[in-house]
């Protein structure tokens, strides 16, 4: 500490030190907001601060390289501490879970094809690709496709293209549907045991008695009813919603997701893999535990949102006699002010308001392909929260931040003219913001500039990366017309 400097002051020097250490020079926002971090309570009023730290600035700034090295070394033992810690506690995200074993873990992917796969869907696949390297175990991809109105064939072909370029080996795959006949089985099984019954009550009366926590007069009927009357389901005397099985829990339970929900609904529709060889369709609470359970699953890892059902999920497998996986639940990697919802993107796309799934603005693994982004980004973006379960709300910056540092050093520098020149080609740089603002559709998301560059631009192929000194980093998704996004 200098003579007569308060304790704020100190700390605002040690960090303008260092600024000006590693960058030759102390800038103000940096200092600032590295002060604020540390400073003792109560704190100073943050225009004051800001006063502090505009004068130490100035003080650090005028210091010969001398003096500048003096007062570092004061500093230096405790940032390689501080540094130290930082990198020990990024390593800590150990991708480890209490009690697995090594050569005793599968574990599974489970998208649903009704949509693309997007940056959230990379969080749990990454850290379980992790958690199978630490166990030598498995990790299976398993399509959940019970629902013939949404889901396609594309999806799948999409969702597997995207696992290829993001590096992701599978050691095995299955789909939910296939299994229909075994769940039928089962199905038949918890009405023998009086664990499931059909009911027939309207939608509206289902959800007022699961408002009142009172179960219908369908609940206690006896299993040869039931078993009549599903038998009826899987035959096709019921239309469409006339009829559904439920899980006879409890309706007065605290977890509302144990108040009787259902396993089976009737829908009439055709079915991407199955076409029409299923008119009684499992919900995702019946089909996923004994799916998992059948098929060797020892862990799954999915996000906090679900822990409600968690109850629900071994509670099926229990009233059916079965092994239950351990659950390990994690945080979902939200990015702020972009699309992951496929319902919104879907209107986005008929609207014409985006291209497609792989438009570039989109945070779809296909549209941050096109844009530039690196499989290796997205994987360290994903992986850098770790495996906590509180809410990581996160700006899609962080995620290019990443691929930035990993490209920069393979981008091809250019020169440029606003103009035309001789020896210059003209290209249209696509400038990427935000595709959101707030709840609206930013119309503003995307901008044309036009520029010229070195003729030699044209010998690129798609997928280079170049720099322009002034604007940044642009990948090439268009060798033909010179057409470069902003990464
Ligand atoms: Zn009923």
């Amino acid at each position: 500490m200098m003579p007569g400097e308060t304790d704020v002051e100190a700390i605002v020097r040690k960090h303008a030190v260092r600024n000006a250490m590693e960058y030759g020079r102390a800038m103000e926002g940096p200092v600032l907001s590295k002060s604020m971090q540390e400073l003792p309570l109560p704190k100073p009023e943050v225009r004051a601060l800001a006063l502090m730290v505009k004068k130490v600035v100035g003080e650090v700034n005028s210091l010969g390289k001398e003096e500048l090295e003096k007062q570092y070394r004061v500093y230096a033992e405790e940032f390689r501490e501080a540094d130290a810690r930082k990198a020990e506690a990024s390593s800590r995200h150990n991708f480890s879970i209490n009690g697995a074993s090594s050569g005793n873990f599968t574990t599974r992917f489970p998208p649903e094809p009704a949509g693309y796969m997007h940056v959230g869907h990379a969080k749990p696949l990454f850290i379980e690709d992790e958690l199978r390297k630490a166990y030598s175990g498995k990790l299976m991809l398993y399509f959940d496709d019970t629902n013939p109105d949404k889901e396609r064939q594309e999806f799948v072909d999409a969702f597997k293209k995207d696992f290829l370029w993001l590096g992701i080996k599978f050691d095995g795959e299955y789909y939910a549907s296939d299994s229909i006949p075994v769940l039928y089985e089962y199905a038949s099984k918890a009405i023998s045991a009086a664990k499931a019954y059909v009911c027939s009550c309207s939608p509206d009366s289902i959800s007022s008695d699961r408002a009142a926590g009172k179960g219908c007069i369908h609940k206690a009927q006896d299993p040869n009813t039931n078993s009549r009357l599903w038998k009826k389901m899987l035959d096709g005397d019921f239309g469409d919603n006339e009829a559904i099985l439920r899980f006879n829990a409890d309706m007065s339970a605290a977890n509302t997701t144990l108040r009787d929900p259902t396993l089976f609904r009737i829908k009439r529709a055709e079915h991407y893999r199955q076409a029409r060889r299923f008119i009684v369709w499992p919900t995702y609470d019946f089909c996923t535990p004994i799916v998992d359970s059948l098929n060797g699953v020892t862990d799954v890892i999915r996000s906090k949102e679900y822990e409600m059902r968690d109850e629900l999920y071994f509670a099926v497998l229990d009233s059916l006699g079965l092994r239950k996986p351990r659950i390990t639940s994690i945080s979902r990697l939200k990015i702020t002010n972009n699309l992951t919802a496929k319902r919104k993107i879907r209107q986005l796309i008929q609207e014409g308001k985006v291209e497609g799934w792989d438009d570039p603005r989109l945070v779809t693994i296909s549209g941050l392909r096109k844009r530039g982004v690196r499989p290796s980004a997205i994987r360290e973006f994903s992986l850098s929260s770790g495996m906590g379960t509180s809410e990581s709300v996160v700006e899609i910056g962080k995620l290019l931040g990443c691929n930035r540092k990993l490209v920069e050093p393979q981008a091809l520098p250019l020169r440029y003219s606003y103009s035309p020149a001789p020896g210059y080609t003209e290209c249209k740089l696509m400038l990427i913001g935000d595709l959101m603002n707030g709840e609206e559709f930013n119309d503003n998301s995307l901008t044309l500039r036009t520029v010229y560059v070195e003729e030699s631009a044209k010998q690129l192929k798609e997928g280079s990366i170049i720099k322009l000194k002034g604007i940044g980093l642009f990948n090439l998704y268009d060798a033909t017309g010179m057409g470069f996004y902003s990464l």
